[in-house]
Protein backbone atom coordinates (compact mmCIF):
# COMPACT_ATOMS: atom_id res chain seq x y z
CA UNK A 1 0.00 0.00 0.00
CA UNK A 2 2.75 2.29 1.24
CA UNK A 3 5.12 1.39 -1.92
CA UNK A 4 2.24 2.11 -3.96
CA UNK A 5 0.94 5.84 -2.23
CA UNK A 6 4.52 7.28 -2.92
CA UNK A 7 4.17 6.36 -6.80
CA UNK A 8 1.33 8.77 -6.51
CA UNK A 9 -1.72 10.34 -5.06
CA UNK A 10 -3.56 8.75 -7.91
CA UNK A 11 -3.20 4.88 -6.25
CA UNK A 12 -4.91 6.54 -3.22
CA UNK A 13 -7.62 8.55 -4.86
CA UNK A 14 -8.59 5.47 -7.29
CA UNK A 15 -9.04 3.12 -4.05
CA UNK A 16 -11.37 5.53 -2.67
CA UNK A 17 -13.20 6.05 -6.13
CA UNK A 18 -13.52 2.62 -6.23
CA UNK A 19 -15.19 1.77 -2.99
CA UNK A 20 -17.73 5.02 -3.42
CA UNK A 21 -18.54 3.25 -7.23
CA UNK A 22 -19.14 0.45 -5.06
CA UNK A 23 -21.50 1.64 -2.22
CA UNK A 24 -23.03 3.92 -5.32
CA UNK A 25 -24.05 0.23 -6.86
CA UNK A 26 -25.28 -1.08 -3.96
CA UNK A 27 -27.32 2.02 -3.10
CA UNK A 28 -28.55 1.62 -6.39
CA UNK A 29 -29.78 -2.11 -6.31
CA UNK A 30 -31.03 -1.25 -2.81
CA UNK A 31 -33.27 1.15 -4.39
CA UNK A 32 -34.38 -0.90 -7.24
CA UNK A 33 -35.31 -3.14 -5.42
CA UNK A 34 -37.44 -1.40 -3.29
CA UNK A 35 -39.16 0.24 -6.00
CA UNK A 36 -39.92 -3.07 -7.28
CA UNK A 37 -41.10 -4.94 -4.43
CA UNK A 38 -43.18 -1.31 -3.76
CA UNK A 39 -41.18 -0.94 -0.16
CA UNK A 40 -42.29 2.69 0.09
CA UNK A 41 -45.01 4.47 2.11
CA UNK A 42 -45.75 8.33 2.71
CA UNK A 43 -45.87 10.44 5.38
CA UNK A 44 -48.06 13.49 5.28
CA UNK A 45 -47.59 16.88 7.04
CA UNK A 46 -50.27 19.45 7.21
CA UNK A 47 -50.02 22.97 6.00
CA UNK A 48 -51.34 24.84 8.89
CA UNK A 49 -53.44 28.39 8.65
CA UNK A 50 -51.97 30.17 11.50
CA UNK A 51 -54.80 31.93 12.83
CA UNK A 52 -57.28 29.41 13.32
CA UNK A 53 -54.47 26.31 13.22
CA UNK A 54 -56.69 24.51 11.02
CA UNK A 55 -54.93 22.32 8.39
CA UNK A 56 -55.92 23.27 4.83
CA UNK A 57 -53.88 20.86 3.31
CA UNK A 58 -51.21 18.22 3.00
CA UNK A 59 -48.26 17.41 1.59
CA UNK A 60 -47.22 13.33 0.61
CA UNK A 61 -43.44 13.21 1.64
CA UNK A 62 -42.49 9.28 0.65
CA UNK A 63 -40.07 7.17 2.32
CA UNK A 64 -38.51 4.03 1.29
CA UNK A 65 -38.06 0.91 3.53
CA UNK A 66 -35.34 -0.99 3.02
CA UNK A 67 -34.66 -4.85 3.08
CA UNK A 68 -33.82 -4.26 7.29
CA UNK A 69 -37.48 -2.37 7.30
CA UNK A 70 -34.88 1.01 8.25
CA UNK A 71 -36.88 3.85 6.66
CA UNK A 72 -34.76 6.35 4.51
CA UNK A 73 -35.67 9.36 3.65
CA UNK A 74 -35.84 10.99 0.94
CA UNK A 75 -32.89 13.08 1.37
CA UNK A 76 -31.43 9.77 0.78
CA UNK A 77 -32.37 8.26 -2.49
CA UNK A 78 -34.64 11.45 -4.38
CA UNK A 79 -31.32 12.11 -6.32
CA UNK A 80 -30.63 9.10 -6.94
CA UNK A 81 -33.73 7.91 -8.17
CA UNK A 82 -33.65 11.02 -10.91
CA UNK A 83 -30.32 9.74 -12.43
CA UNK A 84 -31.16 6.47 -12.27
CA UNK A 85 -34.80 7.56 -14.38
CA UNK A 86 -36.49 5.60 -11.28
CA UNK A 87 -38.08 9.16 -10.35
CA UNK A 88 -41.13 8.73 -12.53
CA UNK A 89 -42.76 5.19 -11.46
CA UNK A 90 -41.82 6.60 -7.56
CA UNK A 91 -44.27 9.40 -8.23
CA UNK A 92 -47.19 7.52 -10.03
CA UNK A 93 -47.01 5.04 -6.92
CA UNK A 94 -46.70 7.84 -4.53
CA UNK A 95 -50.57 9.14 -6.01
CA UNK A 96 -51.48 5.73 -6.16
CA UNK A 97 -50.69 5.34 -2.75
CA UNK A 98 -52.16 8.56 -1.59
CA UNK A 99 -55.68 7.61 -4.12
CA UNK A 100 -55.73 4.21 -1.66
CA UNK A 101 -55.97 5.98 1.66
CA UNK A 102 -58.23 9.08 0.35
CA UNK A 103 -60.95 8.26 2.44
CA UNK A 104 -58.67 8.00 5.50
CA UNK A 105 -57.10 11.21 4.65
CA UNK A 106 -60.40 12.87 4.22
CA UNK A 107 -61.35 11.62 7.95
CA UNK A 108 -58.37 12.76 9.28
CA UNK A 109 -57.71 15.90 8.01
CA UNK A 110 -61.29 16.78 6.53
CA UNK A 111 -62.36 15.99 2.80
CA UNK A 112 -61.69 19.89 1.82
CA UNK A 113 -57.54 19.73 2.35
CA UNK A 114 -55.17 20.14 -0.57
CA UNK A 115 -52.93 17.65 -1.43
CA UNK A 116 -49.49 18.30 -2.34
CA UNK A 117 -47.08 15.88 -4.52
CA UNK A 118 -43.52 16.79 -4.77
CA UNK A 119 -42.08 16.56 -8.13
CA UNK A 120 -38.29 17.31 -9.12
CA UNK A 121 -37.73 20.10 -11.79
CA UNK A 122 -36.04 17.59 -14.11
CA UNK A 123 -39.46 15.26 -13.76
CA UNK A 124 -41.77 19.08 -14.19
CA UNK A 125 -39.23 19.75 -17.61
CA UNK A 126 -40.25 16.50 -19.18
CA UNK A 127 -43.56 16.41 -20.78
CA UNK A 128 -43.74 12.79 -21.54
CA UNK A 129 -43.25 12.13 -17.72
CA UNK A 130 -45.86 14.89 -17.30
CA UNK A 131 -48.96 14.13 -19.70
CA UNK A 132 -49.18 10.73 -18.14
CA UNK A 133 -49.01 12.14 -14.71
CA UNK A 134 -51.40 14.90 -15.74
CA UNK A 135 -53.44 12.31 -16.94
CA UNK A 136 -52.95 10.29 -13.81
CA UNK A 137 -54.28 13.37 -11.58
CA UNK A 138 -57.26 14.01 -14.20
CA UNK A 139 -58.00 10.37 -13.40
CA UNK A 140 -58.56 10.88 -9.14
CA UNK A 141 -61.71 12.89 -9.87
CA UNK A 142 -60.56 15.51 -7.60
CA UNK A 143 -57.32 17.13 -9.37
CA UNK A 144 -58.59 20.65 -8.34
CA UNK A 145 -57.63 18.97 -4.82
CA UNK A 146 -53.94 18.71 -5.94
CA UNK A 147 -51.38 20.72 -5.81
CA UNK A 148 -47.94 20.18 -7.79
CA UNK A 149 -44.63 21.51 -5.58
CA UNK A 150 -41.86 21.73 -7.93
CA UNK A 151 -38.44 23.60 -6.67
CA UNK A 152 -37.52 27.14 -8.32
CA UNK A 153 -35.31 25.49 -11.65
CA UNK A 154 -38.08 24.31 -13.37
CA UNK A 155 -39.22 27.50 -13.46
CA UNK A 156 -36.92 29.02 -15.83
CA UNK A 157 -38.53 31.55 -18.75
CA UNK A 158 -39.54 29.82 -21.95
CA UNK A 159 -38.81 26.10 -20.48
CA UNK A 160 -40.96 23.23 -21.16
CA UNK A 161 -42.37 23.69 -17.98
CA UNK A 162 -43.63 27.27 -18.67
CA UNK A 163 -45.17 26.74 -22.01
CA UNK A 164 -46.10 23.88 -21.96
CA UNK A 165 -46.43 21.73 -18.80
CA UNK A 166 -48.01 24.28 -16.61
CA UNK A 167 -50.82 25.71 -18.45
CA UNK A 168 -51.77 21.24 -19.21
CA UNK A 169 -51.98 20.96 -15.55
CA UNK A 170 -53.70 24.15 -14.49
CA UNK A 171 -55.76 23.41 -17.40
CA UNK A 172 -57.27 20.26 -15.41
CA UNK A 173 -57.26 22.51 -12.20
CA UNK A 174 -54.22 20.92 -10.36
CA UNK A 175 -52.45 24.05 -8.74
CA UNK A 176 -48.82 24.62 -8.93
CA UNK A 177 -46.40 25.49 -6.02
CA UNK A 178 -42.74 27.16 -5.99
CA UNK A 179 -41.08 24.91 -3.74
CA UNK A 180 -37.90 25.72 -1.37
CA UNK A 181 -38.30 29.62 -2.69
CA UNK A 182 -35.15 31.63 -2.14
CA UNK A 183 -32.22 29.25 -2.68
CA UNK A 184 -32.41 28.54 -6.10
CA UNK A 185 -30.79 30.13 -8.87
CA UNK A 186 -33.91 32.45 -10.94
CA UNK A 187 -35.81 33.22 -8.03
CA UNK A 188 -36.87 36.62 -9.29
CA UNK A 189 -36.61 36.80 -12.60
CA UNK A 190 -38.64 33.81 -12.36
CA UNK A 191 -41.67 35.55 -10.57
CA UNK A 192 -41.48 37.83 -13.20
CA UNK A 193 -42.73 34.91 -15.42
CA UNK A 194 -44.66 32.56 -13.86
CA UNK A 195 -48.34 31.54 -12.77
CA UNK A 196 -47.63 29.98 -9.83
CA UNK A 197 -50.50 29.86 -6.81
CA UNK A 198 -48.67 28.69 -4.27
CA UNK A 199 -45.03 30.00 -2.85
CA UNK A 200 -43.36 28.76 0.21
CA UNK A 201 -40.43 30.24 1.42
CA UNK A 202 -37.45 27.81 2.32
CA UNK A 203 -37.12 26.89 5.61
CA UNK A 204 -33.57 28.79 6.07
CA UNK A 205 -35.15 32.09 5.64
CA UNK A 206 -37.43 31.08 8.49
CA UNK A 207 -35.38 29.85 10.78
CA UNK A 208 -34.94 32.21 13.83
CA UNK A 209 -36.90 34.95 11.55
CA UNK A 210 -37.80 36.52 14.39
CA UNK A 211 -34.32 37.80 15.17
CA UNK A 212 -32.87 38.51 12.08
CA UNK A 213 -33.39 41.59 10.18
CA UNK A 214 -32.20 40.50 7.09
CA UNK A 215 -33.85 37.81 6.07
CA UNK A 216 -37.18 39.90 7.85
CA UNK A 217 -36.22 41.88 4.45
CA UNK A 218 -36.20 39.29 2.32
CA UNK A 219 -39.47 38.07 3.33
CA UNK A 220 -41.09 41.54 2.86
CA UNK A 221 -39.90 41.46 -0.73
CA UNK A 222 -41.15 38.29 -1.13
CA UNK A 223 -44.62 39.03 0.43
CA UNK A 224 -45.49 42.33 -1.67
CA UNK A 225 -44.43 40.28 -4.94
CA UNK A 226 -46.38 37.44 -3.98
CA UNK A 227 -49.13 39.60 -3.47
CA UNK A 228 -48.83 41.80 -6.76
CA UNK A 229 -49.06 38.51 -8.47
CA UNK A 230 -51.84 36.81 -6.26
CA UNK A 231 -50.29 33.80 -5.11
CA UNK A 232 -50.67 32.37 -1.62
CA UNK A 233 -47.28 32.82 0.86
CA UNK A 234 -46.40 29.67 3.20
CA UNK A 235 -43.90 29.48 5.65
CA UNK A 236 -41.95 25.81 5.46
CA UNK A 237 -40.03 24.67 8.35
CA UNK A 238 -41.85 26.68 11.05
CA UNK A 239 -40.28 25.05 14.21
CA UNK A 240 -40.77 27.73 17.34
CA UNK A 241 -43.36 29.64 18.72
CA UNK A 242 -41.28 32.53 18.57
CA UNK A 243 -41.01 32.02 14.39
CA UNK A 244 -45.18 31.80 14.54
CA UNK A 245 -45.45 34.90 16.63
CA UNK A 246 -43.14 36.72 14.11
CA UNK A 247 -44.57 35.82 11.08
CA UNK A 248 -48.35 36.29 12.67
CA UNK A 249 -47.68 40.25 13.91
CA UNK A 250 -44.80 41.16 11.34
CA UNK A 251 -46.58 39.66 8.18
CA UNK A 252 -49.09 39.46 6.03
CA UNK A 253 -48.47 35.18 5.51
CA UNK A 254 -51.28 33.23 6.66
CA UNK A 255 -50.07 29.52 5.99
CA UNK A 256 -47.16 27.66 7.64
CA UNK A 257 -46.10 24.29 7.73
CA UNK A 258 -43.26 22.91 10.16
CA UNK A 259 -42.35 20.66 13.06
CA UNK A 260 -44.17 23.44 15.78
CA UNK A 261 -47.72 22.52 14.00
CA UNK A 262 -46.78 19.05 13.10
CA UNK A 263 -44.04 16.42 12.13
CA UNK A 264 -44.56 14.37 8.58
CA UNK A 265 -47.01 11.62 9.95
CA UNK A 266 -48.24 8.60 9.29
CA UNK A 267 -52.01 8.08 8.61
CA UNK A 268 -52.29 4.93 11.16
CA UNK A 269 -49.93 6.43 13.88
CA UNK A 270 -52.31 9.23 13.57
CA UNK A 271 -54.20 10.95 16.75
CA UNK A 272 -56.59 13.41 15.03
CA UNK A 273 -54.18 16.75 14.63
CA UNK A 274 -52.94 18.37 17.81
CA UNK A 275 -55.07 20.70 19.67
CA UNK A 276 -54.77 24.23 19.63
CA UNK A 277 -51.87 24.69 21.77
CA UNK A 278 -52.95 26.80 24.73
CA UNK A 279 -49.80 29.56 24.56
CA UNK A 280 -50.45 30.19 20.62
CA UNK A 281 -54.31 30.40 21.40
CA UNK A 282 -53.20 32.86 23.92
CA UNK A 283 -50.86 34.71 21.70
CA UNK A 284 -53.41 34.54 18.56
CA UNK A 285 -56.69 35.81 20.50
CA UNK A 286 -54.76 38.49 22.39
CA UNK A 287 -54.09 39.97 18.94
CA UNK A 288 -56.79 38.78 16.76
CA UNK A 289 -60.13 38.77 19.08
CA UNK A 290 -62.80 36.52 17.42
CA UNK A 291 -66.01 38.70 16.30
P1 LIG B 1 -39.63 19.48 0.65
O1 LIG B 1 -40.68 19.18 -0.35
O2 LIG B 1 -39.14 20.86 0.75
O3 LIG B 1 -40.23 18.97 2.03
C1 LIG B 1 -39.91 19.55 3.27
C2 LIG B 1 -38.90 18.73 4.02
O4 LIG B 1 -38.58 19.40 5.23
C3 LIG B 1 -39.40 17.34 4.45
O5 LIG B 1 -38.27 16.49 4.54
C4 LIG B 1 -39.95 17.63 5.84
O6 LIG B 1 -39.99 16.48 6.66
C5 LIG B 1 -38.94 18.61 6.35
N1 LIG B 1 -39.52 19.51 7.36
C6 LIG B 1 -40.81 19.91 7.48
N2 LIG B 1 -40.96 20.75 8.52
C7 LIG B 1 -39.74 20.88 9.08
C8 LIG B 1 -39.26 21.62 10.22
O7 LIG B 1 -39.99 22.32 10.93
N3 LIG B 1 -37.93 21.52 10.48
C9 LIG B 1 -37.09 20.75 9.73
N4 LIG B 1 -35.81 20.70 10.09
N5 LIG B 1 -37.52 20.04 8.65
C10 LIG B 1 -38.82 20.11 8.33
P2 LIG B 1 -38.26 15.07 3.86
O8 LIG B 1 -39.56 14.36 4.07
O9 LIG B 1 -37.01 14.39 4.31
O10 LIG B 1 -38.18 15.40 2.33
C11 LIG B 1 -37.05 16.04 1.77
C12 LIG B 1 -37.28 16.39 0.33
O11 LIG B 1 -37.41 15.22 -0.48
C13 LIG B 1 -38.55 17.18 0.09
O12 LIG B 1 -38.35 18.54 0.41
C14 LIG B 1 -38.77 16.93 -1.40
O13 LIG B 1 -37.99 17.82 -2.16
C15 LIG B 1 -38.21 15.54 -1.58
N6 LIG B 1 -39.35 14.60 -1.70
C16 LIG B 1 -40.12 14.06 -0.74
N7 LIG B 1 -41.06 13.25 -1.27
C17 LIG B 1 -40.89 13.30 -2.61
C18 LIG B 1 -41.56 12.69 -3.73
O14 LIG B 1 -42.56 11.95 -3.61
N8 LIG B 1 -41.08 12.99 -4.97
C19 LIG B 1 -40.03 13.83 -5.15
N9 LIG B 1 -39.62 14.08 -6.42
N10 LIG B 1 -39.39 14.42 -4.14
C20 LIG B 1 -39.82 14.16 -2.88
MG1 LIG C 1 -42.36 20.03 -1.01
MG1 LIG D 1 -39.77 22.62 0.53
MG1 LIG E 1 -37.24 22.51 1.95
Amino acid sequence: QIKNATKGGAVIFDAAMEQEAQQRMQTEQALRRAILDKRFCCAFQPKVEMRTQQVRGIEALVRLRDENGEILAPGSFINLAVELGLIDELTHLVLDEIMQSIDLIDETFGADVSISVNVAAKQACNLAFMTSFTAALAATGCPERFIVEVTEDAFVAKSKFQTEILPMLRQIGVRISIDDFGIGYSSLSALADITADEIKIDRSFITDIHQRPRSQSILRAIESISDALGMTVIAEGVETLEEVLYLQTATRIRYAQGYYFSKPVYLDEIKPVDPIRDELRWAIHGRHPEP
